[in-house]
């Protein structure tokens, strides 16, 4: 049998284990109304007790009938927001009162951090991202920094929300990929514990110092049970289809007038996706003019800026700013990065204001596609 079983001791001395080595950990926590990302001084920072409700458009935090940590779906942020922050500042130029100008770099020195309870999508969205980012001849240096070495704590996902379709995506809830440890969470009648696994050297060696007991047939077969259970509670399905061939064939859908006619093209949906990853670079100065300095942010395929070529916006309307989302997320990422660039972790069902569903949006393109019996498919 392989693994072992903590408690919720054992779950503290793991965030202890990783302090003590230096790491900065993350990890999920209650903060005002929502399930939060932030740096975890203790376990008992975790969101034991809370559960999500989630629709299009709604996420609301309510109490649970046991302690829980991690029976929670994705928040509003995902791991991106450590990896590849929203604003880093490249560099600072100052003017001495001579004339001459001082530009001076400034190197990202992220901490060494440890993310405790990444959801198997999320960690489906981090190998997505790291493909983007640091798997091609462009290496993203501020990236590549705050992913190297970091230490991931996967937590297999045991309850989905009701916008969650990971199974359609391949992406769980079961831990798959590459993590140094994994951890599936149990409360039942033999009490509240965590079956955990190793899945590197590093995790071989942080796992051996907790105090556990050794994993037990009873144990891997509950959370083998829970994970299947979860895999059959998916809130939501993609259609199972060739998305990317269902997305070219469908180019000149009705649908796409009608999610234009309710999308605000606000990017929310951007902003909360854990894979999408675009940037642009931002110059500011102080009043005197002595003093500039340049910012990267995210940016966003929503904004009419975003596709502005040499005198003009290519993407004008909703329409076409909504289909370039849609069709980058599901079809030609596939061209550009050899996968799908969504997981199907729910954020942009969830955070979208006016509630737009992407599996429900894709569910209609395929009702009007050649393949789902529409007349009006062809492409252009
Ligand atoms: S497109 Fe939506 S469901 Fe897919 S990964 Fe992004 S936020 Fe999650
Ligand atoms: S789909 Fe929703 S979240 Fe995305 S840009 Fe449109 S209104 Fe905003």
């Amino acid at each position: 049998m392989t693994g072992a079983v903590l408690d919720v001791a054992g779950l503290e001395a793991l965030v202890r284990a990783l302090a003590r080595r230096g790491r900065t950990v993350v990890g999920p926590t209650v903060r005002g109304d929502a399930i939060v990302l932030a740096e975890l001084g203790s376990a008992a920072e975790l969101p034991y007790g809370w559960g999500v409700e989630l629709e299009a458009g709604r996420y609301r935090l309510r109490r649970r009938a046991d302690r829980m940590a991690f029976a929670h779906s994705a928040g509003p942020q995902s791991w991106k927001y450590f990896l590849h922050p929203e604003r880093v500042r490249q560099w600072t130029a100052d003017r001495a009162q001579d004339g001459t100008v001082t530009v001076t770099e400034e190197p990202d020195a992220p901490p060494s951090y440890a993310f405790l309870g990444v959801r198997p999508c999320d960690l489906s969205a981090i190998a997505v991202q790291d493909g983007v980012l640091i798997g091609g001849p462009h290496v993203d240096d501020t990236y590549r920094r705050r992913r190297t070495g970091a230490f991931l704590v996967v937590v297999e996902c045991v309850e989905p929300g009701a916008t969650c379709f990971c199974v359609s995506m391949g992406t769980g809830p079961g831990a798959h990929g590459s993590w140094d440890l994994a951890l599936t969470e149990l409360h039942d009648e033999r009490g509240h514990r965590f079956w955990a696994r190793s899945g590197s050297a590093a995790g071989e060696e942080v796992l051996a110092e907790l105090p556990s007991t050794p994993a037990d047939e009873a144990t891997v077969a509950a959370a083998g049970g829970s994970v299947e259970r979860a895999a059959g509670r998916m809130g939501r399905t993609m259609p199972e289809v060739d998305l990317r061939r269902m997305l070219r064939d469908t180019l000149e859908a009705e649908r796409w007038n009608d999610v234009a006619a309710r999308c605000l093209t606000c990017g929310n949906c951007t902003m909360v996706c854990p894979t999408c990853y675009c940037t642009t670079t931002e110059d500011v100065t102080d009043l005197t003019g002595d003093h500039a300095e340049r910012w990267r942010r995210w940016d966003v395929c929503y904004d009419l800026d975003f596709s502005y070529l040499t005198g003009g916006v290519v993407r004008r309307t909703g329409h076409s700013r909504y289909r370039q989302w849609l069709t980058h997320k599901l079809g030609t990422w596939h061209d550009q990065f050899g996968s799908s660039g969504c997981v199907g972790c729910g954020r942009c069902i969830v955070w979208c204001p006016v509630g737009i569903d992407i599996t429900e949006e894709a569910h209609a393109l395929h009702a009007e596609s050649p393949a789902g019996g529409g007349e009006d498919g062809a492409g252009s």
